[in-house]
């Protein structure tokens, strides 16, 4: 079976329509979003309603709780941030954001762990981006291969020897485009498939992965989207210049 792991959509519907595309050529028979649905783009309602539709699997990530619960005093987030967070609260329908609401904070199923930060307390939103912060997400999951998002940035870490219970030495893989990998027991693999809706690694292309369980390959893609679109509709809907500009460099 062919599963895609998608995260960060961010409310980018060109991005989302480009990798749904991509996917129909790969016959992807199963999707798992990492969340982050909304935030930042002009289209979050039409890209919840897509999601829903198609994922087989949906966890919450910290845009899509901020933007439902409209009491949330967006402390934690950067000024566009937080604007866009505003700005999505007065654009979704009601039942949308209930629906964002009831959204869980992780997935655990046959060894596979889905969680939009870390599995380390994962209301606490933390960032991956380190060997230190992987070791700390593989302390809190015995699952064998673990999908996060949440920092935008396409990673792998792979635990080759367990010193303890649970974690052991973790090292960062590093790889070409599209990277391929084939995850082997008895290694535990902590994996950033990066972000569809709005990349942080200076590729402006959307960016997923598929993976198949039954031969334990993992691939990362990067996928070619009208980014100029959605850079006219964040300006256009009167959101921060900033948010419409970094989708042309992927940063
Ligand atoms: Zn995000």
């Amino acid at each position: 079976m062919k599963i895609a792991i998608l995260s960060d959509v961010h409310g980018n519907l060109e991005a989302l329509t480009a990798v749904f595309q991509d996917m129909r050529g790969r016959a992807v028979e199963r999707i798992f979003f990492l969340g982050d649905a909304v935030g930042y783009g002009a289209d979050p309602g039409p890209c919840i309603e897509l999601l829903e539709k198609s994922a087989f699997l949906f966890v919450a990530g910290n845009h899509d709780l901020a933007a439902a619960n409209d009491q949330d005093r967006l402390e934690c987030f950067h000024e566009d941030a937080a604007t866009a967070i505003r700005w999505t609260r007065g654009t979704l329908a009601q039942e949308a954001k209930e629906r964002l609401r009831r959204l869980p904070l992780e997935w655990r199923e046959e060894g596979v762990h889905l969680v939009h930060g870390s599995p380390y307390r994962p209301d606490r939103w933390e960032y991956v981006m380190s060997a230190k912060e992987a070791e700390r997400g593989f302390g809190a999951s015995d699952s064998t291969v673990i999908f996060v998002g949440h920092s935008h940035v396409p990673a792998a870490y792979i635990e080759v020897e367990r010193k303890r219970l649970f974690t052991g030495v973790i090292r960062r893989i590093r790889g070409a485009d599209p990277a391929s990998l084939r995850l082997e027991p008895p290694f535990r693999y902590l994996l950033n498939v990066g972000s569809v809706g709005q990349p942080r690694d200076g590729d402006p292309r959307a960016a997923y992965a598929v993976f198949e369980p039954e031969s334990g390959r993992y691939t990362m893609l990067r996928v070619a989207y009208d980014v100029e679109r959605a850079a006219r509709k964040i300006r256009r809907a009167g959101l921060p210049e900033g948010l419409a500009e970094r989708l042309k460099t992927g940063n």
